[in-house]
């Protein structure tokens, strides 16, 4: 396989910082990735404002932090084009062109966009953008003729819908204008919440960021979930649903430490404070310098915004040449 014929795309909404869920659903595979192949990261204002029409501001004030984030952990723009959603039209030209063949009882049956719709409670005041979220995320998917798309388990819906819109698409047009592309779900493709809840998520306040403070890590690992039957040290405890575990598992680098101590955990004699102290210690440490780049990479927003510049100049090319083929393809004229 030809490693430079695959396109990544991933992207993020700037709702809030990134958290580590992030980290080990996408960030730390997407790091690695940059170095192998050609990879956009798109930061979602758009896709931000749809469940945040009434507060703009909290979606603007996040895109150069979310920028921080990126640089933070490793992400080196001279090997990633970071660019922003707002400024690529093709984008929203593209959605506006998808939606007439998606229908509205597909966009219903996407399970996560059902799962969010009934946690956020919008019951009537559903907004329209909201709705039609994963067809403006095909559109970006596709307008980078992305293949590639390395994101949690959550994200499984938007891909499957994406490539029915790019069969659908292609059906249309004397040529394929539009790319299939593939899911690369990473080893932790969905982790819980500090709390224990199904999915770490910005919306749900579980979070911990990237730029957590050494107490606010204490903090959290003290107050997570164990095994609730696991009185005393010596009782034998369960792996399952112990969210110290759950985080053990993806963030400690030792994996055959961690299996010794779900061993030692599960025939009794290991005390929940042990695992914890173990599970900070780790936490500690990847934050730490993450923690510290950060802070000196928001206080020049100069700088984060040329970059995102320069890469939303680069990404607008690629996206215009994009919109055009399947503008062709249609028999849309092109003007200029
Ligand atoms: P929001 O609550 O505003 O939707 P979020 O925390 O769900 O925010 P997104 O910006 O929607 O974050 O997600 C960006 C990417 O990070 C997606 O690929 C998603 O699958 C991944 N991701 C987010 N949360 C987790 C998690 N807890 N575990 C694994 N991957 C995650
Ligand atoms: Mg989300």
């Amino acid at each position: 396989m030809n490693n430079t014929s695959h396109i990544l795309l991933t992207g993020d909404r700037p709702t809030g910082q990134l958290h580590l869920g992030h980290y080990v659903g996408s960030l730390r595979q997407r790091v690695q990735l940059q170095h192998q192949y050609q990879q956009f990261i798109l930061i979602a204002d758009l896709q931000g404002l749809t469940d945040n029409g009434s507060n703009p501001q909290k979606i603007s004030h996040h895109i150069l932090e979310v920028m921080a984030d990126y640089l933070a952990v490793g992400i080196d723009p001279q090997l990633t084009t970071v660019c922003l959603q707002s400024a690529l039209p093709a984008l929203a030209e593209l959605t506006a062109l998808y939606m007439n063949i998606v229908t509205v009882a597909r966009v219903e049956r996407n399970p996560t966009v059902k799962n969010e719709i009934a946690q956020k409670g919008f019951s009537r005041a559903l907004p329209v953008g909201f709705m039609a979220y994963p067809i403006s995320q095909a559109a970006d998917i596709t307008a980078f003729n992305a293949d590639l798309v390395p994101v949690g388990d959550d994200q499984l819906p938007m891909i499957e819908q994406t490539n029915e819109i790019v069969h659908k698409m292609n059906s249309l047009t004397a040529e394929p204008v539009l790319r299939h592309c593939k899911a690369l779900l990473s080893e932790v493709s969905r982790l819980p919440g500090i709390d224990g809840g199904a999915k770490m998520s910005k919306s749900l306040g579980n979070t911990l960021t990237l730029s957590a403070s050494e107490a606010e890590i204490h903090h959290a690992v003290s107050a997570m979930f164990t095994d609730p039957n696991h009185l005393r040290v010596a009782d034998p405890g369960q792996i399952e649903g112990n969210v110290v575990f759950t985080y053990l598992d993806a963030f400690h680098p030792d994996k055959a430490l961690v299996a010794s101590m779900k061993a030692h955990y599960q025939r009794g004699g290991l005390g929940d404070r042990q695992c914890k102290n173990e599970l900070e210690a780790c936490l500690q440490t990847l934050l730490a310098p993450i923690r510290e780049r950060r802070a000196t990479f928001i206080q020049d927003k100069a700088m984060l915004l040329e970059l995102l510049r320069q890469g939303s100049e680069r990404a607008h090319e690629v996206t215009q040449r994009t919109l055009h083929a399947v503008k062709r393809g249609l028999g849309l004229p092109i003007l200029f």
